[in-house]
């Protein structure tokens, strides 16, 4: 799924092409992955101008006059700018036309949703969850890290993911953090000490900001994800020990940490580094 750099990369390319141009096409190919929660459909874009685009938790949100339609691309949609007339994708969800450039969504696993709601009316979609702090503000400060783990019975990774708390951090950003900060990723939040936290912190402010910058250097087009920086997840050898990175799943979904740089902290782990695996 986009994370965080992806989504701002994309925004800032999305408003640079789009900002101000009006909505003279639509076209809806894979009706799924829309939701109304205002009488008609994506017609009703015709002739409003984009005022703005931002992004909100997870979802890119393209405000025109009176509506605004919000995307949360889940784990495989993607957005791509298109010359009008060239072939659709097989993927394409539905696009919309804004003069000589098209904006099209594309969703391979089909679980994207995108929501036309009228101005600001959030109540109206499912999961759109607020109040988590933005990672990247002045307000995600030190203090207001460690007092937010200090209240949290859960498992670190469960934490870091979790969009109400923190907006937001992925699957692929959680493993590189709690790399950078050295924790595994099963330690309970409750047995960090304060160090841990702190150091938590300054690898969440350190490599999302890295990401972000790097993902912009790369300058790939919109529809692609620029992951290939990462360094524990998918990969195969830790690059800090030249360790075999593991996984291990934590509430069902699979965590890369290298049992070396990462160690386990409580009983009950399978301890790698004793194996001599
Ligand atoms: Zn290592």
């Amino acid at each position: 799924m986009p994370e965080l750099p992806d989504l701002l990369y994309i925004l800032s390319h999305l408003r640079a092409r789009l900002l101000g141009r009006s909505v003279d096409s639509e076209r809806v190919r894979e009706p799924v992955v829309l939701r109304f929660t205002v009488r008609g459909n994506l017609s009703l874009l015709l002739g409003r101008s984009l005022a703005d685009a931002f992004r909100k938790s997870h979802f890119l949100v393209f405000r025109f006059q009176g509506l605004d339609l919000a995307v949360n691309p889940m784990l495989a949609g993607r957005f791509r700018l298109s010359e009008p007339g060239t072939p659709d994708e097989g993927s394409l969800g539905f696009a919309l036309g804004f003069g000589d450039v098209e904006l099209r969504y594309l969703d391979d696993k089909r679980m994207g949703k995108a929501y036309l709601i009228t101005t600001d009316d959030w109540k109206a979609i499912p999961g759109l969850q607020t109040g988590g702090i933005d990672l990247l503000s002045p307000e995600f400060s030190r203090e207001r890290f460690v007092s937010l783990l200090k209240h949290r019975r859960d498992q670190v990774r469960v934490f870091l993911l979790d969009k109400k708390a923190l907006d937001s951090l992925g699957n692929a950003y959680a493993d590189e953090v709690l790399f950078e900060a050295g924790i595994h990723p099963k330690t309970f939040c409750r047995s960090l000490k304060h160090d841990d936290a702190v150091r938590l912190h300054d690898a969440i402010v350190r490599v999302m900001n890295e990401a972000v910058a790097e993902v912009a250097r790369r300058a790939q087009p919109i529809e692609v994800k620029v992951r290939d920086f990462l360094k524990v997840r998918r990969k195969e050898i830790c690059p800090r020990c030249g360790g075999k990175l593991r996984t291990a799943g934590v509430r069902g979904m699979d965590s890369w940490f290298c049992p070396h740089c990462q160690p386990a902290t409580r009983a009950g782990f399978v301890d790698w580094t004793r194996t001599g695996r």
